[in-house]
């Protein structure tokens, strides 16, 4: 059985989410601050950490590193509007995926068996070339011409998908939904921001493209810019 931890002040949404949770045959554990959260993952190890940002005694975002400096489990943020900085964040911090409360169980389930299916090691392909970009799955890394690429989570999980389909337009609405689980709202933003940091990683800019093609109003696609027709 799945083991959950959700860190959450808020009685009446633990009380509601544990509920839920074990009704879809979750085993559901909680805190109501964070240091009782950070404890809990320290000594019991969950599988998925569902995480409030908003508590009381930790601010969430540096809760986030705290887990992440001793643990690898996967943590979907709970936040209490669509924050985009604070998501873009607490994604770039560490966190997996988030959801906006007020949320549903089945969403919530859902994005677990996500985050657990993207943690796990089956079905890896090979390695994804596209001219001098070499994108890994497995080892979940990146080199252009050799040279190692420094990419956030994010931003790797944006250039896998890109990778995955070479040649092809990729909407930010499939973006969102494949990279951030965001099938409802989410904001473009949110991928603008990833692709001029992936652009800037990749040494090019929108204005003087190579790898990263902008389609205007559509989306990006991913080139190998020797090989023309881009
Ligand atoms: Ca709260």
């Amino acid at each position: 059985m799945t083991s959950i931890l959700v860190v959450e002040d808020d009685d009446a949404i633990r009380v509601a989410v544990q509920r839920g949770l074990r009704e879809r045959g979750f085993a559901v554990a909680t805190a109501a601050t964070g240091l009782a959260g950070l404890e809990h993952v320290l000594h019991e190890a969950p599988q998925v950490v569902l995480l409030d940002l908003g508590l009381p005694d930790v601010d969430g975002l540096t809760l986030i590193s705290m887990i992440r400096a001793a643990s690898q489990v996967p943590i979907i943020v709970i936040t209490a509007q669509d924050d985009d900085p604070t998501m873009v964040k607490a994604l770039d911090g560490g966190a997996d995926d988030y959801v906006v409360k007020p949320f549903g169980t089945d969403q919530v389930a859902a994005r677990i068996r996500a985050v657990l299916r993207r943690g796990g090691r089956e079905s890896a392909p090979e390695s994804i070339r596209v001219g001098e970009l070499v994108v890994d799955e497995r080892s979940r890394t990146a080199t252009l011409a050799g040279q190692p690429l420094d990419l956030a989570r994010k931003e790797f999980d944006v250039l896998l998908l890109l990778a995955s389909r070479a040649g092809e337009v990729v909407t930010k609405r499939e973006l969102l939904t494949e990279v951030w689980q965001q099938a409802y709202g989410g904001s473009d933003r949110t991928v603008d921001v990833h692709l001029s940091w992936l652009r800037r990683k990749l040494g090019e800019s929108a204005a003087e493209p190579r790898y990263l093609v902008s389609v205007r109003g559509v989306g990006v696609r991913l080139v190998d810019p020797d090989a023309g027709g881009a």
